[in-house]
């Protein structure tokens, strides 16, 4: 499956509770990810030597709920940073595609 192939099923792996709040699409997304700078891998794939949290960056990566091609090691969401509806262009922030986030245990309405 392509990263940009329309995804009819629901998330439940890297995208897991995330869907376009505009066109309801589970993906693909662009989305504000941070970790390591994936322009910092050799023709291998790999990050040779140390790294410093300088070398912790900000990007925007193309994930589908399977992952990215974009991205390298660990990474995580940034929940105020930006987000792009791969289908619709609908923009918006990363914790706005959480439209299925879990809220029956909060207690809260
Ligand atoms: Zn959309």
């Amino acid at each position: 499956m392509t990263p940009n192939a329309v995804q009819v099923e629901k998330n439940k792996n890297c995208l897991a509770g995330m869907a376009c709040p505009s066109c309801g699409s589970y993906g693909a997304f662009e989305l504000a990810t941070e970790g390591l700078d994936p322009r910092l891998t050799n023709s291998a794939g790999v990050i040779e030597g140390p790294t410093t949290e300088r070398d912790v960056i900000q990007y925007m990566a193309v994930w589908s709920d399977d992952g990215s091609f974009d991205t390298y090691g660990d990474t995580i969401f940034v929940d105020e940073g930006n987000a792009v509806c791969c289908h619709c262009r609908h923009e918006g922030k990363v914790k706005d595609f959480y439209t299925e986030r879990d809220n029956s245990s909060s207690g809260v309405s």
